[in-house]
């Protein structure tokens, strides 16, 4: 008996994306490898911390690389940072601050994951409007002595928002940080170290997402002397940033998924995706779709292909539904009623598996509303 029958649990194929209450992705065989090496000893887990971090920033052409329990709990360890600098006393009170107690945040870039700042202790001062930029001159207006760092997500709010690099330029220009989210930012394996070649102090990412590395696992990349605070007073340290604990097996299953990601060939795994979009444009076209295109970018700005197609009759959240009682999971656009498959988490034979579905599927569901029009 398998844990899947042991605890009734259901197998699904990810057509849809990296969304975290999927599992978001599948690690590789290598790093589930470093995870079972590392398990079976105990080890110095500040060393593990700093070794690992090492390696991967040597990999990321970053200054120094510090590893957490994933992107959320790595925002969170860089609020901490900032608000704390180098003062124990001031790390220990978190999350009552002193002076230094807010984090800059442009309106439109505001989302559910600036609460990681708020959960360090940090208040924040948004500025700008919901659609509209701030000003250079609000942003400088914004820092003062009680600013501890500015947020910057790169996703949330991007067309209503002054762009990173001038951002960087006056938040240093007042000596204050950036902590830039950059969560889901891969493909382009690039993203790891573009936004810190734009002088970005601290960029977060998920380990759990395209790296796929351990779902519970993301990076800071980022510039010595802040990784170094990071170090100091994230996990394994008591305090504020307790709850971002991560485990051993995380951090050298991170670190090989990291070096796996970087060796793997980006061109190739592009054409092969776009192989994958062919079959399911070919599947869909048979399955009496008209209208179907490809777009370049994922959700969030991305580099990879996704075959989109608009229903020919029907909704696409129905189709969508019955692919997932079929154990596959894809997207869809309400927008325009069509149907979202993304090859990004799948192998060549799931692509296979995923194409025959939809084709059942498809035929089902005319049945069916062929059987109502006639009703
Ligand atoms: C997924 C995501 C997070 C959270 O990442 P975890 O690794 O799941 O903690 C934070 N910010 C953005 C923009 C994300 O997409």
């Amino acid at each position: 008996m398998d844990i899947f029958e042991e605890l009734n649990l259901t197998r699904y194929l990810n057509a849809h994306d990296t969304f975290t209450k999927y599992g978001a992705s599948c690690m590789r065989p290598s790093t589930l490898r470093a995870m079972r090496e590392i398990s079976g000893s105990c080890v110095d887990l500040e060393q593990v911390q700093n070794h690992a971090g090492d390696a991967i920033a040597r990999l990321t052409h970053n200054e120094g690389a510090y590893l957490s329990n994933g992107a959320a709990g790595g925002l969170m360890i860089c609020a901490a940072a900032c608000l704390a600098r180098d003062s124990e006393q001031a790390y220990d009170a978190l999350p009552q601050t002193g002076v230094r107690r807010e984090i800059v945040v442009q309106r439109a870039q505001h989302n559910l994951y600036d609460k990681s700042f708020s959960a360090a202790g940090a208040k924040l001062v948004f500025i700008g409007g919901e659609h509209t930029a701030p000003t250079e001159d609000e942003l400088k207006a914004a820092i003062t002595e009680r600013t501890a760092a500015v947020g910057y997500f790169v996703y949330h709010g991007a067309r209503h928002s002054l762009d990173l690099q001038r951002t960087i330029q006056i938040a240093h220009g007042c000596g204050v940080p950036v902590i830039v989210d950059a969560a889901a930012q891969n493909p382009p394996a690039e993203n790891l170290w573009r936004f810190t070649a734009m002088g970005a102090d601290m960029v977060v990412f998920s380990g759990g997402k395209a790296l796929r590395g351990p779902q519970d696992s993301g990076l800071i990349l980022g510039k010595r002397e802040w990784i170094l605070r990071c170090r100091r007073w994230g996990p394994p340290r008591d305090g504020v940033c307790r709850c971002c604990k991560t485990s051993r097996e995380a951090m050298v299953g991170l670190y090989a998924a990291v070096k796996t990601y970087l060796q793997t060939d980006e061109a190739e795994e592009q054409r092969k995706m776009n192989r994958a979009c062919s079959r399911f444009d070919s599947v869909l076209r048979q399955s009496g779709f008209t209208n179907v295109w490809r777009q370049q970018t994922g959700p969030v700005g991305q580099s990879y292909p996704r075959t989109y197609g608009r229903m020919p009759f029907g909704r696409a959240e129905d189709l969508a539904a019955a692919m997932k009682s079929m154990g596959i999971y894809i997207g869809t656009d309400p927008e325009c009623n069509a149907v979202i498959l993304n090859p990004l988490m799948l192998t060549p034979g799931q692509v296979q598996q995923v194409c025959r579905t939809l084709r059942e599927c498809m035929e089902q569901y005319r049945q069916e509303e062929q059987k109502h029009g006639s009703n």
